[in-house]
């Protein structure tokens, strides 16, 4: 998995194309992610009294990682990702500017 909960992604694809917003759950198993107002779904919340309204809630859909690209933390370009390994630690680095991202 590339990408981690709360980076920031670019949607390559789908009818949020070009949104850029924050992952907010990751599901390795499946290769998908949540992404903050993308692929939202209308979810209809009964009143609670009787003299409430029901309420129309948006919550996002999980989409394919594969249509989203991360953009960097360091440069705020969207961008491919590599490692580096150094002292047994991996590094995420972004292959636009070569920077920890
Ligand atoms: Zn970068």
């Amino acid at each position: 998995m590339k990408v981690k909960k709360g980076d920031t992604v670019l949607v390559i694809s789908g009818k949020d194309r070009w949104k850029k917003s924050k992952i907010l759950q990751v599901f390795p198993k499946e290769n998908r992610v949540m992404v903050e107002g993308v692929n939202l779904r209308k979810k209809h919340r009964k009143p609670k009294n009787s003299g409430e309204k029901g309420q129309i809630i948006k919550l996002p859909g999980s989409i394919s990682i594969s249509n989203v690209k991360l953009i960097c933390s360091k440069c705020g370009k969207p961008t491919r990702i590599g490692y580096k390994i150094m002292e047994n630690k991996k590094y995420r680095i972004c292959k636009k500017c070569g920077q920890e991202t």
